[in-house]
């Protein structure tokens, strides 16, 4: 099998690397490919910097309007080749083929409101801030900009900023999973075809020595990271002692709640597909399930759609749920569910030891469900990342709010009710960057920055939208004197 190739300076080459890690199809166990990783990846990445770097100094003077014609020829090509990276999503992440082209569909909305750039990119003028002096801002790119991705959204991820940086004049460079590299190198053929200057975009592959190399780099001027918390931390952390601008996304643990007035069969269902689409492996997804009044209609509701759900191969007809991305993580998984039966919950539904047939070797678990776990426990505050809900009963909405603003994550939190002023309490109280009123998924769309709170993101502006560009451009402010005497006469 061979080995992936990095794409730098607008070519296909081989990493200096000769350490690889496999890309594993997680429902069928089968070797997909052999990705380059280990420390020496880090000369790639310098050398990606170095092309990437000449590259931004012919962009950054390439007019606004020129540089977004790219983008309309790349919503095209993604649309085109919708079917074929769809696939390579459900073969590398192992999420539903419906489930990987909504994933899709997102990453290609990303671009079309990038492609707002020359609208999005202007700034302020004001005339007369003295006697006779006038002030205005521009906006200018950062240079070098970067872009470290996890495994559970190998297309969409990307475009929270790709699309962004180049508009806004900067070069970048992409670091996919490890786990999950084949989508973005097909995608890298597309962008191939776009005539960008070569080293504009570039594709590095490795773990943390590419990651480390981007963090040092001192031509790297912005990190745009998103994966688990600890990693989100360690990455802030040190890309900002060197001076970079970073953002970083990192874990969750969702609370939903059910108040006593939300309607029983559209709540179970739009619930069931928060906790178990893409098998748990989800940031938004719901994690913590709080009915308000123990309400057994809700409990029996949730029982019977989770267990409903049909697990398998994602490229199947029929599939509701594949498996979870790896070996090790079927383990975590499972003995997180065996943690907090041990803490004192007791288990409606149990996944665990699932297997599908003709997928023996899968990494399926299917839909679990454990009730009443501790408060004080261990599991109420940790990020399962898998098909499993944590239902609680709490007596009132007070309760469900105290609880949640103690959660130590905040990327979303959601409350199904028919009470408007229950809706907009909730909306105001509780403390996540992303916030569901009936809706399971609370994904903000490409024109709305990808929010989040507390230890779900270090930084200050996010992904996507307006957030985007001002996180890719720096700003410049000028106050300029024209002394009328100096005007001369015609
Ligand atoms: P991860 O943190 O293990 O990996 C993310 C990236 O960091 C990968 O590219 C990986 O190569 C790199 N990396 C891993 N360990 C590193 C280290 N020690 N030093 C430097 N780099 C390292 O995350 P994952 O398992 O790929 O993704 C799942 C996590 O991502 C979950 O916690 C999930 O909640 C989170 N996530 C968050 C959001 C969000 O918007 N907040 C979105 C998607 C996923």
């Amino acid at each position: 099998m061979s080995v992936l190739k990095n794409y730098i300076n607008g070519s296909w080459v081989s990493s200096v690397s000769t350490e690889t890690v496999d890309v594993i199809n997680p429902a069928t166990a089968e070797l997909l490919a052999k990705v380059p990783y280990g420390n020496a990846t880090a000369k790639d990445l310098n050398d990606a910097v170095a092309a990437a770097q000449d590259a931004y100094l012919q962009w950054k003077n390439v007019p606004v309007l020129k540089r977004i014609q790219p983008l309309f020829k790349l919503k095209q090509l993604l649309e085109d080749n919708q079917e074929e990276i769809s696939k390579l999503i459900t073969m590398e992440c192992g999420k539903t083929l419906a489930e990987s082209s909504g994933e899709l569909q997102r990453a290609i909305e990303n671009v079309e409101v990038a492609a707002g750039a020359p609208i999005l990119m202007q700034s302020e003028f004001l005339e007369n801030v003295a006697g006779g002096i006038d002030e205005f801002m521009i906006r200018q790119p950062l240079g070098v900009t970067s872009c470290i991705a996890p495994f559970n959204f190998p297309a969409m991820i990307s475009f929270w900023f790709l699309p962004y940086a180049i508009a806004c004049g900067n070069s970048m460079i992409v670091k996919p999973s490890e786990k999950v590299p084949l989508t973005m190198m097909k995608i890298f053929e597309l962008l191939h075809q776009l005539d960008l200057p070569k080293g504009l975009v570039n594709m590095v592959h490795g773990g943390k020595g590419t990651v480390d190399a981007i963090l040092d780099n001192p031509d790297v001027k912005s990190v745009s990271f998103v994966g688990s918390t600890p990693v989100a931390k360690y990455i802030y952390a040190r890309g900002t002692a060197n001076g970079k601008r970073v953002q970083a996304q990192g874990g969750a643990k969702n609370p939903v709640v059910i108040l006593p007035d939300a309607d029983i069969e559209m709540t179970s269902q739009i619930i069931a597909d928060s906790v178990y689409g893409c098998a748990g492996q989800r940031c938004l997804a719901a994690s913590v399930v709080i009915t308000v009044e123990k309400n057994d209609k809700f409990r029996d509701s949730l029982y019977e759609t989770a267990k409903a759900r049909a697990v398998g191969y994602g490229l199947n007809k029929g599939t509701e749920m594949g498996p979870v991305i790896s070996k090790e993580s079927k383990s975590r998984v499972e003995s997180l569910i065996a943690e907090g039966v041990k803490e004192g919950g007791s288990l409606l539904l149990d996944g665990r030891d699932s297997k599908v047939n003709g997928f023996e070797n899968g990494n399926f678990i299917k839909p679990t469900i454990i009730e009443n776990i501790p408060l004080d426990g261990e599991l109420i505050k940790t990020e399962i990342f898998g098909p499993v809900m944590s239902l609680l009963h709490m007596k009132t909405i007070d309760e469900a709010i105290a609880f949640i603003n103690r959660n130590k994550y905040g990327n979303m939190a959601c409350m199904f009710t028919s009470s408007g002023s229950s809706a907009r309490r909730f909306r105001n109280e509780a403390m996540a960057g992303n916030i569901g009123i009936n809706i399971g998924v609370a994904a903000p769309m490409a024109q709305f920055p990808f929010s989040g709170w507390k230890e779900s993101f270090f930084g200050d502006l996010h992904g996507q939208g307006r957030h985007a560009v001002e996180f890719f451009t720096q700003t410049k402010v000028v106050v300029e004197r024209w002394p009328k005497e100096w005007s001369r006469k015609f």
